[in-house]
């Protein structure tokens, strides 16, 4: 077999040395980097990381106007109150002043309106009351205000020419609104990864078809999809491949034009349709890489650095058991994906929980990642504020595996919030400090303080 040669094969896979998690992702980060940047309009660039400064446009406010509903006077008709004032017309947001206000004369103004000419600051209505006697162009106006008071000058949020966001912002709904009251309407962004997914199984069918003897339902190709997305990547479903090697690298070659990156899921390991792997290997010109990493799940994987048109297509092949499809991509894919949008944040969020209970394992030479759930830990004040037994890592959170901990068992994975890291040996004692990738976005989003 020509695609063993080379691999530093010993006849058998399990002969091949493992290597450690580090190695793999220094591995695959190095062949991963960052893509070029481009220029877009600013209603493209969510989710993008801004690989230049955005500068504004226009002042923000682009001109003095009314913080208030209220008045327009100058400040020093109101030193002394109460204060009756003439009130000589009415601006709106949207309007201009008809005409400039003179001494001891007021402006009905409401907020966002343009200060008139000649009025220095603005009398909240609450602070006004209308004198029945006195005719309804009249106002007494109650309490005294500063020169500048509930006036928005222009340029008080940003300057025409200053910075809006620095590089490496990422544009999400602020900063889109932020760019655009600026009048930014392109700006420098590294693009959103284009990382198209294969799966790859002749037992695999789609949900909605009926499932026939010896199938099963593709649940990771939509998986992976999901998670490409919510690494802040465009997700682009290549299909489903038969463990055929032609078909697969047909599909592979139909794809590189279009995509920045592929990710492959099943036929990585030893079995005798492991198609990924032998293809890659083909395809791959002397640079496939098939890994045994130090990890328990998603011990087998394969990367390869494919010449795509003009640049570097890297493909990742995953194992196709669902848990290690996942754990392989939070720990090799993802990361790599993050480098190469840009992101400066490329990990998930981490903490050190206390294991509710033992966290047991055997000693293998592998780290294991074991699902668990994340409960908060109450004081009797039913507060999440206690310390560990060393008083330096405040300990908020207890870790409890889920049931199920098979690298088949998805659902486990499901109801996880996140990782475990257990290090070889015989795990984590109860009560143990143990730290925990935060793998369930729902998790970090529902929680205000999770670090
Ligand atoms: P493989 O890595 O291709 O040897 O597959 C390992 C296990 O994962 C087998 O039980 C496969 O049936 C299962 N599997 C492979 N691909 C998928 C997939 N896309 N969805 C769900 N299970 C899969
Ligand atoms: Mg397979």
């Amino acid at each position: 077999m020509a695609w063993r040669r080379g691999l530093g094969h010993a006849g058998a896979a399990g002969a091949v040395r493992m290597i450690p998690l580090g190695d793999a992702q220094a591995l695959v980060r190095e062949a991963c980097t960052r893509l070029d940047q481009r220029v877009v309009a600013v209603g493209d660039s969510l989710g993008c990381v801004l690989a230049a400064p955005a500068l504004a446009a226009v002042d923000v406010p682009p001109f003095a106007n009314s913080a208030m509903d209220g008045y327009a006077v100058r400040a020093e008709d109101v030193a002394v109150t109460p204060v009756q004032l003439r009130v000589t017309g009415r601006v709106l947001a949207g309007s201009m002043s008809a005409g400039a206000l003179g001494p001891r004369e007021a402006i009905r103004i409401m907020t966002g309106a343009p200060m008139p000419p000649g009025a220095d600051a603005v009398v909240m209505v609450e602070r006004t009351r209308q004198d029945e006697d006195a005719g309804e162009d009249t106002v007494v106006i109650e309490d005294p205000v500063r020169t500048g008071e509930n006036v928005r000058g222009a340029g008080g949020d940003v300057h025409a020419g200053s910075e809006v966001l620095a590089a490496g912002a990422v544009v999400g709904p602020t900063q889109l609104a932020a760019l655009v009251s600026a009048g930014v309407a392109e700006v420098t962004v590294v693009p959103r990864p284009r990382v198209g997914v294969i799966s790859t199984g002749d037992e695999l069918v789609d949900l909605g078809q009926p499932l026939g003897p010896a199938q099963i339902y593709d649940s990771n190709r939509p998986m992976l999809l999901a998670l490409v997305g919510e690494a802040g990547c465009a997700a682009l479903d290549l299909g489903r491949s038969a463990d055929d090697e032609d078909a697969l690298e047909a599909r592979i070659a139909r794809a590189l034009p279009h995509v920045d990156a592929l990710v492959l899921s099943g036929g990585v390991s030893v079995g005798d349709v492991d198609v990924v792997r032998m293809v890659l290997e083909r395809i791959g010109k002397g640079r496939a890489r098939w890994m045994q990493i130090a990890i328990r799940p998603a011990k087998p994987f394969s990367f390869t650095p494919l010449a795509g048109p003009g640049r570097t297509v890297p493909a990742f092949g995953l194992p196709g058991n669902p848990v290690s499809s996942a754990v392989g991509f939070e720990l090799l894919v993802r990361p790599a994906l993050r480098a190469m949008a840009g992101h400066r944040v490329t990990e998930r969020p981490r903490l050190i929980a206390r294991a509710r209970e033992d966290l047991r394992r055997r000693p293998d030479g592998k780290t294991h990642f074991m699902r668990v759930v994340l409960e908060p830990v109450s004081t009797p004040r039913g507060t999440v504020d206690a310390t560990d037994e060393a008083g330096a890592e405040p300990v908020a959170w207890t870790a409890a595996p889920c049931p199920g901990q098979g690298s088949h068992q998805i659902r486990s994975m499901g109801l996880a919030d996140g990782l475990a890291v257990l290090p070889d040996g015989d795990g984590v004692a109860a009560g143990s400090p143990v730290e925990v990738i935060i793998t369930n976005r729902a998790f970090s989003e529902a929680l205000p303080a999770v670090r």
